[in-house]
């Protein structure tokens, strides 16, 4: 059955759709009625469980689209492939992320090269590709996932909160140079998601202190963020939503935390 939902007819680009944040974007847009374009990496059975389940849980069409985001030529295809075959690109969200920790002096070049490409230049050039597509019927909502590395720092994430600052930057630019069409540019920024993109720093630092996984998800969460609590990828799509509806209309530029108190401190 169609789905009637306050998004219904539009049509979102969620990039790293295939897990974690993104992956929960997708559910919630689609649950108000948005067709998704799923882009991200993964295997073949997980990434056909999803574009089976998103159509037959609300009702919506679904698409993927297997573009790398260290390549922009793939960018640029993802982005004329939503058009042609969704009709339009009214929403695109850039989440698509990577992460390697390490101090400065020993940060390999090839890590730093790949996190910048993914995590900055990936935004850039689908929100180049995206909003010639979004002047010319008037709406756009562009989402970019930053994180609360947008912000502040950490020590071993030279390349995550470069990219992530300049996430931040890049947000505001293009708010400002779209602020007279009906198009609006967000970041948002989380902190702790339990994710496979945390999970994985987690199960480095039990190893490295030789803790329990339940320690060291304990110390991390202790370590930053004041309520000691994952924040929910599903709450980060509510966020989203709200930002693609009627009433999000005038908010553009922000950058919107979501962090149990990270940043307060
Ligand atoms: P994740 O590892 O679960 O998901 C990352 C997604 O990006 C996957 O779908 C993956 O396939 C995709 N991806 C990675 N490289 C790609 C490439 N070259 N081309 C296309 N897709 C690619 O991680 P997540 O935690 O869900 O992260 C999603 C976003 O949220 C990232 O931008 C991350 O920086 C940001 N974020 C995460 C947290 C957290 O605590 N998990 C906090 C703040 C911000």
């Amino acid at each position: 059955m169609a789905n009637t939902g306050a998004l219904s007819g539009k049509n979102a680009i969620i990039t790293g759709s295939t897990s974690g944040i993104g992956l929960a974007i997708a559910h919630v847009l689609a649950s108000k009625g948005c067709n998704i374009m799923v882009n991200g990496m993964g295997d073949k059975a997980t990434i056909d469980g999803i574009i089976a389940e998103l159509p037959k849980k609300y009702g919506v069409k679904t698409i993927y689209d297997g573009a790398d985001m260290s390549k922009p030529a793939d960018i640029r295809n993802m982005v004329a492939d939503c058009e042609k075959n969704l009709g339009s690109v009214d929403i695109l969200v850039n989440n698509a992320g990577i992460q390697f920790t390490a101090t400065v002096e020993e940060f390999p070049e090839e890590k730093w090269d790949a996190i910048i490409a993914i995590n900055l230049s990936a935004s850039f050039h689908a929100i180049k590709a995206a909003l010639p597509r979004m002047r010319k019927r008037d709406f756009g909502r562009i989402i970019n996932i930053a994180s609360v590395h947008g912000l502040v720092a950490s020590q071993h994430k030279i390349a995550y909160v470069a990219a992530k600052h300049g996430i931040v930057g890049l947000t505001k630019v293009v708010a400002l140079e779209a602020a007279e069409a009906n198009i609006t540019c967000n970041a948002i920024c989380p902190g702790w998601v339990h994710t496979p993109l945390v999970q994985k720093q987690i199960e480095d630092k039990a190893k490295e202190g030789n803790i329990s996984v339940e320690k060291a998800t304990a110390n991390l969460l202790g370590e930053k963020q004041p309520n000691k609590r994952f924040v929910k990828p599903e709450n980060i799509g509510a966020i989203i939503a709200f930002l693609c509806g009627e009433d999000g209309a005038a908010m553009t530029g922000e950058i919107l935390t979501i962090d149990g108190g990270w940043t307060a401190q």
